[in-house]
C-alpha cells in the first residue's frame, strides 16, 4: 500500500513518525507491505513554497492509496495573510480529495476511565460512539451568504442547504460503518423546525431501506447533545450534517478527557481517505519528544479498517494501544498524579505499541 505522509507542523512530524513505525510493524505481522512518501502542507509548505498546499502535495495524495496527516499551524504563521494560513491547506486538501464524510470515534479505554469527565455511574455503562459528520455541505458552504445593511442596521446570513444526493451518500457511510460496529445509527437533525432537516430525515429513512439489518433512530440535535452526556452508552453511530456534527463530535470527544487519544478519518467516494489525529500541532511541546502519538497511531488503525478493509490488522493496533496503557505507560498529557504510572516520551510510547503488536 502506498501511503502519502503529510507530517505538517509542530508535533505533527513526531507523531506521524511513530504511526509509521506502527504501520510497518503491523505490515510485518499481517503480511502486507507499506511504501511511504512525504509531502508538504501547512506552515512547513508556506516556509518552503510560499503556500500552504502546493499542487505537488495534492498530486502526491491523489496518487497514493491513503493519506496520513499530522497537524498544521503554529504561532510562527499566525500573522501570514489570511488567504495562505496553514489551515487553508487543511481545508484545501479535504476539498481537493472530495472528502465529504468525517468519522470521529470517541471511546474510552478502561485504563483512562479517570480522565473521563462523566460521573462514574454514567461512564461505567460504556462510551464508544462514532460521529459520522457530513463535511462539504450544509450551512458552512450554502449560498446565498453574506452581510449587508438593511433598514439602517447590519444584517448577516448563511444558508443551510442539502441536496438529496448529499444526504444519501453520507447516510450510506453511516450505515456501512454501523455494520462494522454494533449495527445502530441515530440520525440527528432539527426536523421539528428546519425544512432542510425534514428532507434530511426523509432521505435517511429512504436510504435505510437498503440497510434493514441496521437499526435506525432519530433525535433532535438539542436532545442529542443532552443524551450524549446523560448516557452515551445508548449510541453507536451518530449521523449528522456539517454544523451539528462539528458541535457534537467535539462534545463526544471532550467527555473522554484525552485529546491526545482521538483519531479521525475523512472519506470520499473511494480511496484515498485522509486520516489524522483530532488534536492540533501543540506548539508548546513541539520538538521535545513529549507528544502523545496514540491519536495518530489510532488514525492509522482507522486507515487499515476503512481504506483497506483490514479489520484484524486494525484491531491488532487498537489492542496494542490498550496493552501499552495497561502496562502503565503514559505521555505527560495523560499523567494526572496517579501512582504506578511511568512517564513515557513520544518515541517510547511508539516502541511499546510496536512491541505489543509483534507479540500479539
Ligand atoms: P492543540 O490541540 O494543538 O493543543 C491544545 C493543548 O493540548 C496543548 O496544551 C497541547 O500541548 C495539548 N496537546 C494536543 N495534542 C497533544 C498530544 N498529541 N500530546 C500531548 N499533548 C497534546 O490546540 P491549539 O493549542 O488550540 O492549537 C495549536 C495550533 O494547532 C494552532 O495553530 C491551531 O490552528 C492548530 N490546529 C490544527 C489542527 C489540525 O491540524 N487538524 C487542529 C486544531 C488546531
Amino acid at each position: 500500500m502506498k501511503i502519502c505522509l503529510l507530517p505538517g507542523d509542530g508535533i505533527g512530524p513526531e507523531v506521524v513518525r511513530q504511526a509509521v513505525r506502527v504501520l510497518e510493524a503491523t505490515a510485518a505481522k499481517h503480511a502486507f507491505s507499506v511504501e511511504t512518501s512525504e509531502a508538504l502542507i501547512g506552515g512547513a509548505a508556506i516556509d518552503a513554497k510560499g503556500e500552504p498546499l502546493p499542487q505537488e502535495t495534492i498530486d502526491a495524495c491523489q496518487a497514493s492509496d491513503s493519506v496520513l496527516l499530522g497537524a498544521v499551524g503554529g504561532p510562527k504563521w499566525d500573522n501570514v495573510d489570511r488567504s495562505i494560513r496553514p489551515e487553508v491547506g487543511l481545508l484545501g486538501i479535504r476539498k481537493a480529495m472530495g472528502l465529504f464524510a468525517n468519522l470521529r470515534p470517541a471511546s474510552l479505554f478502561p485504563e483512562l476511565a479517570a480522565d473521563c469527565l462523566l460521573r462514574e455511574d454514567i461512564r461505567s455503562k460504556g462510551l464508544d460512539v462514532l460521529v459520522v459528520r457530513e463535511l462539504t455541505g450544509g450551512i458552512y458552504f450554502g449560498e446565498p451568504k453574506g452581510r449587508e445593511v438593511r433598514d439602517g442596521e447590519r444584517v448577516a446570513y448563511n444558508t443551510m442547504v442539502y441536496s438529496e444526493s448529499e444526504i444519501r451518500r453520507i447516510a450510506k457511510v453511516a450505515f456501512e460503518a454501523a455494520r462494522k460496529r454494533r449495527g445502530r445509527v441515530c440520525s440527528v437533525d432539527k426536523a421539528n423546525v428546519l425544512d432542510v432537516s425534514m428532507l434530511w430525515r426523509e432521505v435517511v429513512t429512504e436510504t435505510h431501506k437498503d440497510y434493514a439489518d441496521v437499526e435506525l433512530s432519530y433525535l433532535y440535535v438539542d436532545n442529542a447533545s443532552m443524551q450524549l452526556v446523560r448516557d452515551p452508552s445508548q449510541f453507536d453511530v451518530l449521523l449528522t450534517g456539517n454544523l451539528f456534527g462539528d458541535i457534537l463530535s467535539d462534545e463526544a470527544a471532550v467527555i473522554t478527557g484525552s485529546i491526545g487519544m482521538l483519531p479521525s478519518a475523512s472519506l470520499g467516494a473511494g480511496r484515498p481517505g485522509l486520516y489524522e489525529p483530532v488534536h492540533g500541532s501543540a506548539p508548546d511541546i513541539a520538538g521535545q519528544n513529549k507528544a502523545n502519538p496514540l491519536a495518530t497511531i489510532l488514525s492509522a488503525a482507522m486507515m487499515l479498517r476503512h481504506d483497506f478493509d483490514m479489520q484484524d490488522a486494525a484491531q491488532n493496533i487498537e489492542r496494542a494501544v490498550g496493552e501499552t496503557l495497561a502496562q502503565g505507560l503514559r505521555t505527560g498529557d495523560l499523567m494526572r498524579g496517579q501512582t504506578g504510572l511511568k512517564l513515557a516520551s513520544c518515541s517510547e510510547m511508539g516502541d511499546a505499541v510496536v512491541a505489543n503488536i509483534a507479540k500479539n
